[in-house]
């Protein structure tokens, strides 16, 4: 079945904001979902209810995924240990054994290009660099499904259009399921199979689209 299913979903925060309105969308098991729209229509808030990390205030988040992983803006890379230690970090919180996670984290520098790096540190690498670790240490832990929200909205416009490619190609390969928050139309059109798209005011989903370019 799908990965995550909002049927009838709104979030009303503690001190009263209203900022989802009633919201049914599914994020199917192995499809690139975009969600797009103006700063502060609700994006993050709908990704933190798939992660299960905010609950709904009314209607339901049906999660049917064992293994998400997160990718940010901010890499947020340890700056005093190597890019393989750094890309072992989440295998390793889970309690995944040395021997595997090191195996995983290395299958994942290689895939991302970076097996030659493993041992630098953070603050010898390019802004892609790091935001490849990111995808690396997330990929190390096999997940089925992705959140990434604005993930590469801090690269300059050329790394930024590599790394789009670089997630598609990654995609094509393990065929993890994404949810993709950009305020890019463009990024969104191209990333995603389907493209949410989410109205300014008390956040609402405006429409949902397919992608005229969709990934194969
Ligand atoms: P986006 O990701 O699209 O920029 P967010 O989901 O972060 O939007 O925020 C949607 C709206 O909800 C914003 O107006 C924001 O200020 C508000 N908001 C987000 N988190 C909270 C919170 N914990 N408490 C109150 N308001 C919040
Ligand atoms: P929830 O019910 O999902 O836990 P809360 O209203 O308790 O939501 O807020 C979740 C977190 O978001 C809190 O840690 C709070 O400090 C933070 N937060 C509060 N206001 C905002 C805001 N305007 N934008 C972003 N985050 C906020």
């Amino acid at each position: 079945g799908d990965l995550v299913t909002f049927d009838g979903v709104t979030k009303t925060y503690s001190n009263g904001f209203a900022a989802l309105a009633p919201v049914d969308l599914a994020i199917r098991r192995g499809e690139v979902l975009s969600v797009v729209g103006p700063s502060g229509c609700g994006k993050t808030t709908l990704l933190r209810m798939a992660a299960g990390l905010s609950g709904a205030s009314t209607g339901s988040v049906r999660r049917n995924v064992e293994r998400t992983s997160y990718v940010f803006q901010d890499p947020t890379l340890l700056a005093w240990r190597s890019v393989q230690a750094n890309t072992e970090l989440v295998a390793r919180i889970r309690g995944v054994g040395r021997a595997e996670r090191r195996r995983a984290a290395s299958e994942a520098l290689e895939l991302v290009g970076l097996g030659h790096v493993a041992h630098s540190l953070p603050r010898e690498l390019s802004g892609g660099m790091k935001m490849r670790v990111s995808l690396a240490r997330a990929l190390a832990s096999d997940p089925e499904l992705m959140l990434m929200d604005e993930p590469f909205a801090a690269l300059d416009e050329f790394t930024r259009e590599r790394m789009s490619d670089e997630l598609l190609r990654l995609w094509r390969e393990r065929g993890f399921g994404v949810m993709f928050i950009t305020h890019s139309i463009r990024e969104a059109v191209k990333i995603g199979h389907r493209v949410v798209v989410m109205a300014k005011g008390p956040g609402r989903v405006a429409d949902v689209v397919d992608s005229p370019s969709p990934p194969t």
